[in-house]
């Protein structure tokens, strides 16, 4: 018996999504005091990057190396992640909830024949034999604790929730073996064009600087833009900015949108409706921007100023400059 993390790629790197799941299934491993193995599924990836995986606890790693991995294609995918969850012999499978991590998982649940706890937060912990976990439920708003009736569980872990924890280890690599259905490649991306590739990614971001309609325009988002670059934050939006294309759709937080857990959200010129809370409450701290001090944000708030964004976050930004100096 054994725990799988599925150590998934992006562009061919390990990115900070793999490295939190990593982190969640060590810990869960040693609780359990089962091995901990990790998945690593692509094309030519070099030792070096697999055994980054290392850094957060894996010693052991099953390697699948395909030539039509390079993208990202589902059904193959499950299937290469059941045949490591049989190679491994694994009770428990970890896997980022991700765009990806979330395609892929119900699917390789239902051909591992497991239960799937998606969208975890906690460390999950296994009472008479069940695995039992909490979650955020109704947009953040409250809390459920799931118990796990399957033979098998696979939880993804929701991004920025858990954290990352160090825990170097020397790490072994073994091929996986595997042979992917024709058919699985049915479907296959044929040309990505990557937009805004050298931003901060808004899910993996530790800080995020968003704003609203209190913006006016597209026209005054110069200040957005030089806050969040000063502060190393990505940048996001309320529904309604990017809705009249002020800012691009990929910006959009909340229940329709992306839902995110930095560590600091800093809200400007948004009220604050459950729509957009639901995308962003899980985040550590909060700070709001807001003129109006009736403004429903406030209420979430860690930190609020009653003010101007106009006048506020150019004060804010000579403030950060001068501490960064
Ligand atoms: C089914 C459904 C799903 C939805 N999903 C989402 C979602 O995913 N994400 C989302 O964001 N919304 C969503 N919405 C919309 C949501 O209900 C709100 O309408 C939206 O979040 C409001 O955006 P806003 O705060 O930018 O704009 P407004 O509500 O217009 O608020 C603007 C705020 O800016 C402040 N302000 C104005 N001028 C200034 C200034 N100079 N300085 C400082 N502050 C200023 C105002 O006081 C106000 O609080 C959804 C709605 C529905 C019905």
């Amino acid at each position: 018996m054994s725990v799988l993390v599925f150590a998934e790629l992006s562009g061919g790197k390990l990115k900070k999504p793999a490295f939190e799941a990593a982190s969640y299934a060590s810990d869960f491993a040693q609780s359990q005091n089962l091995p901990l193995y990790a998945l690593v599924a692509g094309h030519n990836v070099e030792e070096g990057e697999i055994k980054r995986i290392g850094e957060y606890g894996v010693e052991k790693v099953l390697y699948f190396n395909h030539p039509k991995l390079e993208a990202f294609v589902e059904p193959v995918f499950a299937g290469v992640l059941k045949a490591a969850a049989e190679q491994a012999g694994a009770r428990y499978a970890v896997m980022p909830q991700s765009y990806n991590g979330r395609a892929v998982a119900p699917r390789f649940s239902v051909l591992w024949n497991a239960a799937l706890i998606s969208g975890v937060t906690e460390l999950a912990r296994v009472e008479n034999g069940k695995a039992v976990v909490r979650r955020s439920a109704y947009s953040g708003k409250g809390v459920e604790t799931v118990l796990s009736h399957g033979e098998r569980t696979v939880f993804t872990v929701k991004a920025n929730a858990y954290g990352l924890k160090p825990n170097p280890k020397s790490v072994s690599i073994e091929s996986l073996d595997f042979s992917p259905a024709e058919k699985d490649f049915d479907a296959l991306v044929s040309k990505r064009i990557e937009k805004a590739s050298d931003k901060i990614s808004l899910t993996e971001a530790d800080v995020v600087v968003s704003a609203g309609r209190g913006m006016k325009g597209p026209e005054n988002w110069g200040i957005i833009e030089e806050l969040a670059e000063t502060l190393g934050a990505a940048t996001a939006c309320s529904k309604p900015v990017a809705d009249v294309h002020w800012r691009p759709h990929h910006e959009h937080v909340g229940q329709t949108g992306i839902q995110i857990a930095p560590n600091v959200y800093i809200a400007i010129g948004i009220s604050g409706a459950i729509q957009h809370l639901a995308g962003v409450s899980a985040s550590k701290t909060i700070i709001v921007i807001n003129k109006d001090a009736e403004a429903p944000f406030f209420k979430a708030a860690d930190y609020g100023i009653v003010g101007d964004a106009f006048e506020v976050v150019p004060e804010l930004l000579k403030a950060v400059k001068a501490a960064k100096n």
